[in-house]
């Protein structure tokens, strides 16, 4: 509530520094906000985006022609665009300053799943719009693009920066990952509205673990299996010692750690000991539980077994009392007029690499779902809503 005071103390402040100064002082961002051009500017934006068929691996043109869109969006304005292509993938970094350490980083990625080609084309039904893409995350990305184009008519210190990756639906490790780990960007806070939907903020995302476990025994026959050391069994015995210390979540709610055994191998006849034996088990891990405990879990079971890991996702977790998030906690619920939800996600997002770097980050979505399938929608004026946000945000933003 102090907070709130605040920001009505500074628009007060503005106003009467506006007038006696004759325009002297740039204008707070909030005050050029029109909520008509808002949306209008939104909807050609994301229809624009729709068109484009960034789906993998089939359309590396179209990943050019959208990209050619964005950086002509911003032709005639002072940002800095710098283009990067990671392993065939290109990024795109806009900013308002010439510098790899921003306050604030917004992080998209302009990449859909496949879907049939009437779903490029954007449809309108009462405010609400569809097609593929349009709430993963294309919409978001239309905000974050008019975000950053107002931000351009305006000289303010702060400094902003916007990432478009192309790989978010493939890992996220040719996009976001090397912006931050190679290029070395960083800032003191990221927005990726990549998940949350109804202005629900995400502070978790469950990691990923799959690995190949093979136990090594020794050939018998059936008929005498004490002379030998049956390694399927091993692995029955790792099963019934992991179910046991990591029982299954019930529902969505049950906010634990799950471990999916997807495929077994082994053994070649039925009156035969088998010498060797697999099990591929698929892990989503929650942040607490670190991959390597997992991994040390099973080997502090049995050490002679072999743990390959196949691939990983790490998780993804914020501070909800982190100064960042409280500032924007507070913003949405002076702009929404309502408390706000915190959650946890079971899927995972570029988020994920802002929590390797220890950088808060903010994830929430407007009004929108059914992503990935093919009723996919986004609501036209929680977008607009979702821009207001930021922009107060940005405008309250204390660095
Ligand atoms: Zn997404």
């Amino acid at each position: 509530m102090i907070f709130f005071k605040n920001i009505n103390l500074r628009k007060i402040n503005y106003g009467l520094i506006l007038i006696s100064m004759c325009l002297i002082i740039p204008i707070s961002f909030k005050l050029l906000s029109n909520k008509k051009a808002d949306s209008e500017n939104i909807l050609e934006i994301v229809s624009n985006l729709i068109s484009f068929k960034t789906v993998y691996p089939n359309n590396p043109e179209e990943f050019t022609k959208c990209a050619n869109y964005i950086k002509n969006h911003f032709k005639d304005t002072n940002l800095h665009i710098e283009e990067f292509e990671f392993n065939g993938s290109p990024s795109l970094v806009i900013s308002n300053h010439k510098t790899k350490n921003f306050d604030i980083i917004f992080c998209g990625h302009i990449d859909v799943v496949p879907a049939p080609d009437n779903l490029f084309k954007i449809k309108e039904d009462n405010g609400i719009l569809y097609g593929r893409g349009v709430s993963d995350m294309k919409g978001q990305v239309a905000v974050m693009m008019q975000i950053m184009k107002d931000l351009s008519q305006q000289k303010i210190e702060k400094k902003i920066a916007l990432f478009l990756t192309s790989d978010e639906e493939r890992g996220g490790f040719n996009g976001t990952n090397k912006l931050l780990n190679e290029e070395n960007y960083s800032c003191k806070v990221a927005i990726v509205p990549d998940g949350g939907f109804n202005y629900n903020l995400v502070i978790e995302e469950k990691g990923v673990l799959q690995i190949k476990i093979t136990a090594k025994g020794k050939s018998s026959h059936a008929s005498e299996p004490w002379n030998g050391n049956n390694a399927i069994t091993k692995l029955f015995d790792l099963y019934a010692h992991i179910n046991s210390n990591f029982p299954s979540p019930k529902n969505q709610n049950d906010w634990k750690t799950s471990f999916n055994v997807g495929k077994i191998e082994g053994g070649d006849s039925i009156n035969k000991v088998p010498n060797e034996a697999s099990m591929y088990i698929d892990i989503r891990h929650i942040h607490s539980d670190k991959m390597e405990n997992i991994t040390n879990f099973i080997k502090n079971f049995d050490e002679s077994l072999n743990i390959e890991i196949l691939a990983i996702g790490k998780s993804f977790k914020t501070n909800e009392n982190n100064t960042y998030i409280k500032q924007y906690i507070d913003v949405c619920e002076s702009l929404l007029n309502r408390k706000i939800d915190i959650i946890k996600l079971h899927c995972a997002s570029d988020g994920r690499f802002f929590t390797e770097k220890n950088i808060p980050c903010i994830m929430m979505n407007p009004e929108g779902g059914n992503i990935h399938c093919d009723d996919e929608w986004i609501n036209l004026k929680s977008l607009s809503k979702l821009k207001e946000i930021y922009e107060s945000y940005i405008e309250n933003f204390i660095g």
